[in-house]
């Protein structure tokens, strides 16, 4: 029998018709992706065929695999220990990752993380960690490797090598309606983190109004498709599913989410915020091999916020890394808005409902997020002492703080907040924030 054609044409028409594509098939396309030999439509068009037919779980595993391959895939063998890291699908005012890392790593367990910029409604650490005055995020591979073997975590964003096959089927995604498709969300995923060199994943799947899967069950359906892709990439693979309905603490912005996030490596941050700081922390000590169970890791996470070692770890790291860090100490030294103005609350009662995706839009408004992937964002503005669900309110107490640059975006992001918040009578049934976890 003679070889199949690997013309992207007859590829494209094996899988518009159903088949499965072969391991030669999935390189010949990542290759096209990459070095440009395959036209921008005859991508779009296999993207559209594998959104409209799906892909079985082993293709799903080789499209993953292909494209971490598709550039450098970053070596920390040589690093004692089992690295692990995590990945957050995106939520809004989720700084988990800033205090995660440090935390993780003094307790003994090396964190290499490598992160996204925010877009639209979902921020994103690079940005975050970028309000601190000097911080550096373009660190070189090399660099990257040193920090995780001196420090035990680096905090770096993408470089142009690794899984440049992303890159450019994302952007395709992005403007030709391909961008919700469960093989083509794992694949772009995961390349990106198994190629920085970890052992081990430990995944935030966020469901809800803020997030990008709005249903438990959507969410279920990715969280089980990376667990199993992941492993069969050879990588302990672990999920949770958390709610995204409301904002994740108090604070969403840049500067003001690195100072809640100092806050909560001091003991004192928001109790949603360490609740899903320390359940995710307490699955990459037992992957790491630090603890025998979910308990004893949590008591260990517990007792380096408590003796200061994960401070002084992020410390550590924003020195390494360029920043200023006495920032650590004094968080005023974070970049400052002009107008720091409270929203008061219109009526006396409790707070029933807080809308993440209306409290984004706000924060997008004032300037703290990118509505494109070109444009700047403002890391001094935001909004910071944002009440949360259950809690009760006196008619003019603030309801929040709006940081702001620019006196027309505070007034129009005031009027969205204002909408976001609802106020009653009867508190609403707490809902639990972690609601699966996956282990594979
Ligand atoms: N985040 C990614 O990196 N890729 C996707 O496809 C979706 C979310």
């Amino acid at each position: 029998m003679s070889a199949p054609s690997l013309f992207p044409q007859h590829i494209i028409a094996r899988k518009r018709d159903g088949h499965r594509l072969t391991r030669a098939e999935i390189d010949a396309f990542v290759r096209g992706a990459v070095d440009q030999s395959w036209a921008d439509y005859q991508l779009s068009a296999l993207l559209m065929a594998i959104f409209l037919r799906g892909m079985t779980p082993e293709e799903t595993a080789e499209l993953t695999d292909a494209m971490m391959r598709s550039g450098t895939v970053a070596d920390l063998s040589d690093i004692p220990g089992i690295k692990v890291d995590k990945h957050s699908t995106g939520g809004v005012g989720d700084k988990v990752s800033l205090l995660l890392a440090p935390l993780v790593a003094a307790c003994g367990v090396p964190v290499p993380m490598i992160s996204g910029r925010g877009l639209g409604h979902s921020g994103g650490t690079l940005d975050k960690l970028e309000a601190i005055p000097g911080f550096r995020t373009d660190l070189s591979l090399a660099r990257y490797h040193d920090l995780v073997r001196d420090l035990g975590c680096a905090l770096i964003g993408q470089t142009r090598d690794l899984a440049p096959a992303d890159r450019v089927l994302y952007s395709l995604r992005d403007v030709t309606a391909t961008v919700e498709c469960i093989p083509l969300i794992c694949s772009s995923i995961l390349s990106k983190k198994l190629a920085e060199g970890i052992d081990a994943l430990v995944l935030d799947v966020k469901f809800g109004r803020g997030a990008f899967m709005k249903t438990r069950d959507d969410a279920r359906r990715l969280a089980e498709a990376l667990v199993r892709v992941g492993r069969a990439g050879g990588k302990q693979v672990r999920a949770l599913l958390t709610a995204m309905d409301v904002p994740l603490g108090r604070a969403v912005g840049n500067s003001v989410e690195v100072a809640e996030a100092i806050a909560g490596l001091r003991g004192q941050g928001p109790a949603d915020l360490m609740e899903v700081t320390l359940r995710l922390g307490e699955h990459m000590l037992v992957l790491g091999g630090v603890a025998d169970d979910l308990t004893v890791a949590r008591t260990k996470l517990e007792a380096a916020i408590a003796d200061g070692s994960a401070l002084a770890r992020f410390r550590a790291i924003v020195a390494a890394q360029g920043g200023d860090p006495g920032t650590v100490d004094d968080p005023s030294r974070l970049p400052q808005a002009r107008f720091q103005e409270a929203l008061s609350a219109p009526r006396a009662g409790v707070v029933v409902d807080v809308d993440a995706m209306e409290v984004a839009l706000a924060a997008l408004r004032l300037g703290a997020g990118r509505a494109r992937a070109s444009d700047a964002v403002d890391p001094a503005v935001g909004i910071s002492a944002l009440v949360q669900p259950g809690e009760r309110v006196r008619a003019g107490d603030a309801l929040c703080i709006v940081h702001a640059n620019d006196a027309i975006a505070l007034r129009e992001a005031k009027e969205r907040l204002l909408a976001a918040i609802t106020l009653g009578d009867t508190a609403p049934a707490p809902q639990p924030l972690v609601a699966d976890v996956l282990v594979a």
